[in-house]
This record gives C-alpha cells, structure tokens and sequence, in this order.
C-alpha cells in the first residue's frame, strides 16, 4: 500500500512543477553529521555534509523540506541535544513535517549496496563510489530509505541518480542570502525574484535545474568557462536557439515521468506523452550536432535518441491513447493480430446489429424501433407506447418506461454475447499488452532519467542564450585575480519592472586588498534613504552570481573576480517568529560575516547598527567595518547611514567612498540613481519625509527642534543632524541681517557680549 505524506509525493499527488519536494533525514552525532534527502518524484538521492549545528540548521533553511526524520535515538541512546531543539522549531516556521525515527548503526558497505540495487543500471558506478564521512550520515540514509520503502508499493522506489554536495567547487548560497538578495521567490506570488526572471525555461524540470545552478554557482573557472562558451555559441546563433526552444516544448516533465514509469505507474496516455516527448531527440541532436563549444558537443553526443523506444510506441499506440486502460481502444491496427481480430468482431457484431434493427422494423412494421444500449440491460430494443400493439409474441419484455417498453430477442441476447464477449477479450487483451509495454520502458528507466537530465542541461543552457539576447546582457570575463569592473551595470530584476529607459545603470570597482599599493577594496556607500542603495548592492551581488553560474549578465561589460562566497546582510526586520528583535538578527548576521568571511568572499552590508541607539549603532558598525577590512580584506560594499563612516577613508588605504547622487532643487531634493565616487555630505531625513508627503506641521516642528537645538535633535548626535536647504537659507537670512544691523562703533563690551549671545541663541 502506498502511503502519500508531504515528502512522499509524486507527479500524480499533484506536485508544483517548477519546484523540488523533499523529504529529509538529518543528525548530527560523533564525527560530523549532515543532510540525506530526495525527492521521491526525481528519485535524485542527496547528501550534503555539515560539521556544526550551524551547517544543519543552515542547510535545513535552504532545503525547506516537506518532510523531515529526525532522530528519537540515536543508536540507542535518547538524544536531547540542543540543535534538535532548535531544528524543531524551525521546522514549525517552514511548515515541514517532523517524524521521529530510531537512528541505527550500520556499515557503509551495506548502505552503498543498497543504494546501488537501486540505481539503474547505467549508474550502478555512483552507488559503490557513494561516500558518507560520518557514521551518523549513513544512519540517517539508512532510515530515508526505510521510511521510503516503508510506504511504497513493492519494487515501486527507484532511485535515479545520487550526489553529494561537493563544497570545493560551487557554494550554496545560504538562507540569508537568498532572502537578501531577492533570489528565491518567496512564497507570496506576487514576489519578484532573480529566478522569477531568468526562468523561461521551456520544460518543468528545466526550471528546476535552473534555479538549482542559481542556488549554488560554481567557484571553478575553467567550469565556469565552459558553461559560457556553451552559452555564447547560441547566443550567436538566432535560429538555433529558436528551433531547439521549439523542440524542447513538447517536451513534458520527463524527468518525473521516468520516475513514473520506473515503478509501472503510468497509463497509456502517458505514455503516448512519452513518445512525443522523446520524438523531437533526434532533431536536437542534430541541431547540437554542428556546435563547437565543448560542452554543446558532450551533451549531443551524450543525447541518446531513443530512437528504439520511439519505434515501439509509435507503432503500437493510437494517437490519442486513453488515459484508463479498462476503456481499451490502446494499440495501434496492425500492432497486434488478434486484438485486431478482436475489434474486427466487436465491430461485425456492430454492423450487424444495425441489420438487425432494419430487420426487426420491416417484420413488425413498427418504423420507430430502436436497438440500444446500456451498462445495465445491455442491448435491447426500445418501443414506443404508441407501437405496442404491433410487438410480436417472441419479444420478451424487460422493462417500462413512461413512454416505451424494452424489450430483447434471443436473437439480440446472441448478438449481444458475440459483441460484449469480443470487446472483454479484446480489453483483457489490450490490458496484458499494455503491461508488457510497460515493462519494456521501465526497463529502460535508466536510459530515459539520462536523457531527462541532458535535456534539461540543454534547456537551461539554452534559455540562459535566449534571456542573454532578450535582455541585452553580456558575456563577463571572469578571473581569479580578484578584480571586478562592471561598467553601466544593472539590476537584473528592478531593471524589468521600472523597464529598460528608466533605470540608471552603473559602474562598479572592487578589488581584492593585495600587493603594496592601495586598492579599491571596501566601499563605504552612503546617501538619502529611497536613493538606490540596496538595489546596487543587491545588483552587485546578483551580477557576480550570475557570472558563477555561468550566465550573462546586465551590463555593458564585465570582468568579474572570483569569490567564494557571498555574504549579505540587508535590510532591517524582527524574525518576531524567533522571538527575535531586528537587532539580535542583525548582530547573528554580522557574526555569521566576521567570523567565516574571506579574503576571497564579497561581502554586502545594508544598514547595519540601526537597531539599537545610535551611539552604540555607530560604533558596532565602524568596529564591524574596522575589522572587515583590517582582518578579512574581503571585498565589501557597505551601505550606511552613518556618513561619518565615510572617514575610515583617511586611516584606511583600502577604503573607498560612494554615495547616491542627489540633486537638490530649490525646495526639493531629487535622486538620481547615480553612483558617485565621493562621500555624502549630509543626511536629508527632511526632504525625504517631505517626499513621504508627511504633513507640513511635522516638518516644521522636525526644523524647529534642530533649531532650538542648534546642532542636535533630542540628545542625537552631530551624525544624525537633519539639516535641510530651507532651515539653512532662513536661518542665516535671520544671521545676516542681524549682524548687518549691529553699530560695531557705538557697541559697549558688554553689549557686544550679550549680541554675540542673541546671535549664537539664533
Ligand atoms: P535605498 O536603499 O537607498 O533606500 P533603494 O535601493 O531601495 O534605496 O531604491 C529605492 C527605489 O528607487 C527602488 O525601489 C527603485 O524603484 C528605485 N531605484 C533604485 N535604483 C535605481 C536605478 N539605478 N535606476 C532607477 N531606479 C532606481
């Protein structure tokens, strides 16, 4: 019996297709521990290390899965460890499932076995050479599997292909970063997101691949190469991105479709869905066939055909196949002679129940009869009211209705038996062979999850040429030397939504701090709230990890260096679900940068100490800043609103200014999106609240108060002065005029003294 639970889904439980359903096991023990998880309806086996609970909890936010084993015991002792706690409760934020399971000890060898009978047969290699580092991680891969089992079908769970996140060549952006950087759509469906953008891919499991390669770019340049020279093949070539779209739209979620026929699962009509997804294999093959890029060139030649398992389904299945088996109708003529046969029959009886009908009028007279049939009665003959004086003696009556009788012949119940008996054969018939066909394509899973996985390496391949063109972006040149040039750069997704003539794009120099002389390393990026801030930084950040994952990106040109990480944080909100203020997640944030940061990470900061007072704001964010340069040396842009951080330029070769241009009107400011080398000059709270259309009474007031207060409002300091034009203007209007008005030469001493106090007072 197959039991559905919300990690134990497949394509027919209804799944969301561009998104990835996972069902988790995770522990953390002696030794390490980690992350098993699958997604049953790929049947993509992962395994992804973690050394702290951290890693666990971190890895747990990027997966979100629907399901999660955690261990009541962990080799027979109660476990009451704190990052269980803590995973528990982050599971109830993400609506994730908690099954508690004994955690047993087994040995790897077993394990790998396992996996391996699992695999088909082209992967079995991956099984044997399937490593787990700890012993906790094979527990926890023990008990997935057993959950799994458990609630299949016999022989119904098969395995695809499995993986471990390898750490050394490609990095996960974390939950944080995803969040910060607007990668993922959240949940809400209105939401932009990078992804949301750059997704038009033509196959479902083309955009689940997609988003994956986003989620976790590659630090290898030659990978990375590579992947561009691919992308830049077919960016050159119009037509050839055109036509293999084409084909690649009927294709159908194959990849879960393989996974259905791997366990017999699927009806007919899927697999008359089958055959039209794999019909178009040869043509792209041979539109591949030409390529140079390396990449293009593997992936053709590694695109088997099926040009064998087209052949069976093309000639056995109707065009339109049923989607019930018990409706038959499945194979083609001339597929099977007795099914043929069988039809024949079904079909005879048919023509001659139409003679007998003719047959029947003629004897009786009665011009109105009919034959007919129903799931009840079977065939009868139906008889007016009207007509019934003419029924003859040898008609036996079967039923009354308000207007007619029923009635049947011996003659009709022998063509009824004929008729019914041919088309049961001929179902039971059709339902064996529908099971031989079925097996003849399982048995070939492997081949057809091969082929879903090539073709949806083409179709993100190919949709990231198509946005490549579409959007205007261009190829960047990427280096490990640690230096990035983004000249007329632009946000991938704020550029869509404001359209192309409005946004202002921008230039960006970042250098890794090495060598003698000073570089352009950590930019201190300052200016009005509402004046472009985030949406550089966010547009830095996505740049770079476009570049990583081997996209093109919006810009005029670029150069891009190499991180290995991005770190980021942004914006200021309570994780009240945590019980935790904007602060305390500000500070875990900064702490999570400080201490693992590199000199080979990027690093983005948006308003950092705005939490808590001001003072002690200012100077967490300056001794953040200190040691970011000083000890990490990472490249970083640090957006703040403290604009006297723009000072650590003088004591600090390695840091830079920017600041938001701004241009000031007579009575209003206005922004012009630009970034500009230099510091800000001052704060424009005013002037932004007067944008915010806060009622003129409050301004007012707001100007009254850093009047009164010379220099201060309300115990803040010099940083925080609000000062605006208009205040400026009249208050030294107010100056000038009363020292204009002062008769220096009939002033007493004292007199001045009590002037110069007035003054001052002013
Ligand atoms: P800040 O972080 O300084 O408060 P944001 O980056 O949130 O400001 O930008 C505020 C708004 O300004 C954005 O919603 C966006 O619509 C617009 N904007 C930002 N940068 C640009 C740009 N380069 N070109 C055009 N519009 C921009």
């Amino acid at each position: 019996e197959r039991v559905v639970t919300p990690g134990l889904r497949y394509i027919e439980d209804g799944l969301e297709e561009k998104s990835f359903n996972y069902l988790a096991a995770v522990c953390l023990g002696p030794g390490g521990g980690g992350v098993v998880y699958v997604d049953v309806s790929t049947g993509h086996l992962k395994l992804q290390e973690c050394e702290s609970e951290v890693d666990i909890l971190e890895a747990f936010s990027c997966l979100q899965p629907a399901e999660l084993i955690v261990p009541s015991t962990l080799w027979d002792v109660p476990i009451g460890a704190d990052w269980l706690k803590r995973l528990k409760s982050l599971a109830g934020e993400y609506s994730c499932k908690i099954v508690e399971k004994p955690f047993k000890r087994t040995s790897k060898e077993s394990l790998q076995k396992r996996i391996t009978n699992l695999l088909p047969d082209e992967k079995k290699d991956l099984g044997a050479g399937f490593e787990f580092n700890s012993p906790v991680t094979i527990s926890s891969a023990e008990v997935l599997l057993d959950f799994i089992i458990d609630n299949s079908f016999d022989n119904e769970f098969s395995l695809a292909r499995c993986s471990s996140l390898n750490s050394d060549r490609s990095w996960v952006i974390d939950a944080a970063t995803r969040k910060n950087l607007e990668v993922l759509a959240t949940s809400d469906k209105s939401s932009h997101s990078l992804i949301k953008f750059l997704d038009r891919a033509k196959t479902a499991f083309g955009s689940r691949l997609l988003a994956e390669k986003l989620l976790s770019p590659e630090t290898d340049l030659s990978t990375i190469e590579r992947y561009q020279e691919a992308v830049y093949e077919l960016f050159s070539s119009d037509d050839l991105v055109g036509e293999l779209r084409d084909c690649l739209s009927s294709v159908r979620d194959l990849e879960r479709l393989s996974t259905r026929i791997a366990s017999g699962r699927v009806n007919p009509y899927d697999l008359g869905v089958l055959r039209s997804s794999i019909e178009i294999l040869p043509k792209v093959r041979e539109l591949l066939a030409a390529s140079k890029a390396e990449l293009l060139v593997e992936l053709s030649c590694s695109l088997d055909p099926l040009e064998d398992l087209f052949k069976i389904l093309r000639e056995s299945l109707v065009v339109e196949p049923p989607p019930k088996v018990t409706d038959g109708g499945i194979f083609e003529n001339g597929f099977n002679n007795e099914v043929d046969e069988l039809r024949l029959i079904s079909r005879d009886g048919k023509s001659s129940l139409a003679g007998f009908e003719e047959q029947e009028r003629k004897k009786t007279g009665i011009n109105g009869l009919k034959v007919r049939y129903n799931n009840v009665f079977g065939y009868f003959i139906e008889i007016t009211k009207a007509n019934l004086s003419r029924v003859p003696d040898s008609y036996e009556r079967k039923s009354t209705l308000t207007n007619s009788e029923r009635f049947v012949t011996q003659e009709l119940k022998e063509l009824e038996v004929k008729i019914l008996s041919a088309k049961v054969r001929q179902i039971n018939l059709e339902k064996d062979l529908f099971s031989e066909l079925k097996l003849s394509m399982a048995k070939d899973r492997g081949r057809l999850q091969i082929t879903a996985q090539i073709l949806a390496e083409i179709d993100v391949v190919t949709t990231a040429a198509y946005i490549a063109r579409q959007y205007n972006y261009v190829r960047p040149v990427v280096n490990e030397l640690g230096v990035t040039k983004i000249i007329r750069g632009r946000h991938p997704v704020v550029e869509r939504i404001s359209g192309a003539d409005n946004f202002v794009p921008n230039d960006t120099l970042l250098e890794v701090a090495e060598g003698s002389s000073p570089k352009q390393t950590f930019a201190v990026l300052t200016g009005p709230n509402m004046g472009g801030k985030s949406t550089y930084l966010r547009q830095v950040g996505l740049i770079q990890l476009m570049a990583q994952a081997g996209f093109f990106v919006p810009a005029e040109s670029a150069e891009i260096g190499l991180v290995d990480r991005i770190f980021t944080r942004i914006g200021a909100s309570d994780d009240l679900s945590r019980g935790e203020s904007t602060f305390m997640v500000e500070m875990r944030e900064a702490a999570v940068i400080a201490r693992r940061a590199t000199s080979r990470s990027l690093v983005l900061v948006d308003e950092l100490g705005r939490g808590t007072a001001t003072s002690d704001g200012r100077a967490l964010a300056n001794a953040i800043a200190e040691w970011l340069h000083d000890r990490t040396g990472c490249r970083t842009i640090f957006a703040t609103h403290f604009h006297e951080l723009s000072s650590l330029k003088d004591t600090r070769e390695n840091i830079f200014c920017l600041s938001v241009g701004v241009e000031e009107g007579k009575e209003e400011i206005s922004f012009t999106y630009r970034i500009e080398q230099k510091s800000a000059s001052k704060s424009y709270g005013i002037e932004v609240a007067r944008l915010a259309g806060l009622p003129g009474e409050i301004l007012q007031r707001a100007s009254d108060l850093l009047d009164s207060n010379g220099s201060e409002i309300a115990g803040q300091p010099l940083s925080d002065r609000v000062v605006t034009k208009v205040v400026k203007d009249e208050r030294s209007e107010r100056l000038v005029k009363s020292l204009e008005s002062l008769d220096l030469n009939s002033l007493s001493p004292i007199e001045a003294l009590n002037e110069l106090y007035r003054i001052r007072s002013l």
